[in-house]
């Protein structure tokens, strides 16, 4: 990895963070609170919150098994998805590189702040080789992202494959793991000891069940967390979001519930889908949805529309020609898409 100073904008590297009353003061146990401007009346929402959500990292350390100094936290992944082009990439001179099918917002944040995109596009089995996205980089190349399980193709990246990138390249690998929590892949967490230019992004919004209240985790080194602060707006995480989140970490377990619902009713859909006359195949996944590719992905997509039921049609996505993409939900929601394509 090239030295992190070289790799930051410069501007960012000398940028003096805005700093709130509440980073000011530190230290003494205080009670009266007369330096923010707050209105005193209407608890606990006349303060501000925590800008940098100390009681949720605390909580997040245990369950994660990450150092609270190695985490950020942001509005959705969408905010640690936006913040390293801002951090790392200088408009019209910096490019990024990405697997190609994959996320959508790593295309819309490049398209954002003007830096160039460049996809590199996986094989027939969905799946890439370090070697191939390597050779698309030059030396303005900062950021690499990497999604697994992949969205949309479902399937998880070849470890190996993911290590040799991280290894290979000089700038920021970026490995997205919004789905990791239903795959049998083990996270990179455990890696980032060992690779200073690795971050790994999580979020509540999938397995936690908890996407309303927008918030997305990056874990990466204390350097790197430390420009990820500063950039973001003081209060990027509000005082509900904090509050919710604490609470559905108390009870991590209630999450392995869901999970090992989820894949059985995966399960139980993918087999039924395969039975059915209008699809073709589907793909391996490790993640809570599963792309399948069908007869005529647009007709049954729109009568499955009519019929009050939404799928995400990837037809006009690169290497997803005449595929839907499906979330799995309950048995009733399931049964019910099922019965429907049944009489297709
Ligand atoms: C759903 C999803 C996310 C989650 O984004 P949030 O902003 O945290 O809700 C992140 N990455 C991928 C690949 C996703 O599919």
């Amino acid at each position: 990895m090239k030295p992190l100073q070289q790799l930051v904008r410069p501007n960012i590297w000398n940028l003096a963070p805005y700093s709130s009353a509440r980073d000011e003061y530190s230290g003494k146990e205080a009670h009266v609170f007369l330096d923010a401007n707050e209105n005193p009346y209407n608890a606990p929402y006349n303060r501000y919150p925590d800008p940098l959500q100390r009681d949720l990292k605390k909580m997040l350390e245990k369950v994660k098994g990450v150092p609270a100094e190695n985490i950020f936290l942001g509005n959705g992944s969408d905010e640690a998805i936006d913040l390293p082009y801002r951090i790392f990439c200088e408009p019209g001179r910096d490019n990024v590189v990405a697997i190609e099918p994959t996320y959508g917002m790593y295309k819309v944040c490049a398209d954002i702040n003007n830096v160039e995109y460049r996809p590199v596009l996986l094989d027939e089995n969905y799946e890439f080789q370090a070697d191939r996205l390597l050779a698309a980089c030059d030396q303005h190349t900062k950021l690499i992202w990497i999604c697994s399980p992949n969205n949309p193709t479902g399937n998880s990246m070849n470890r190996n494959e993911i290590l040799k990138v991280i290894e290979g390249f000089e700038g920021i690998v970026i490995v997205d793991e919004a789905y990791i929590d239903f795959a049998q892949q083990l996270s990179m967490r455990q890696e980032l000891t060992k690779y200073p230019n690795l971050v790994i992004l999580q979020t509540m919004s999938k397995a936690w069940g908890s996407a309303a209240i927008r918030l997305g985790m990056a874990f990466a080194s204390k350097e790197m967390i430390q420009i990820y602060n500063k950039v973001k707006y003081p209060y990027n995480v509000n005082m509900l979001t904090q509050q919710q989140a604490m609470e559905m970490l108390k009870d991590p377990f209630e999450i392995d519930k869901y999970v090992k619902i989820l894949l059985t009713e995966r399960s139980y859909l993918v087999q039924a889908f395969t039975e059915l006359p209008i699809c073709k195949q589907v793909y391996k996944t490790d993640a809570n949805f599963f792309l399948a590719l069908m007869t005529d992905a647009q007709k049954i997509y729109d009568y499955l529309v009519d019929r009050g039921i939404i799928v995400r049609n990837r037809t006009r996505v690169k290497l997803c020609n005449n595929c839907l993409r499906i979330t799995v939900g309950t048995r009733t929601e399931n049964q019910e898409l099922l019965s429907a394509l049944r009489q297709f």
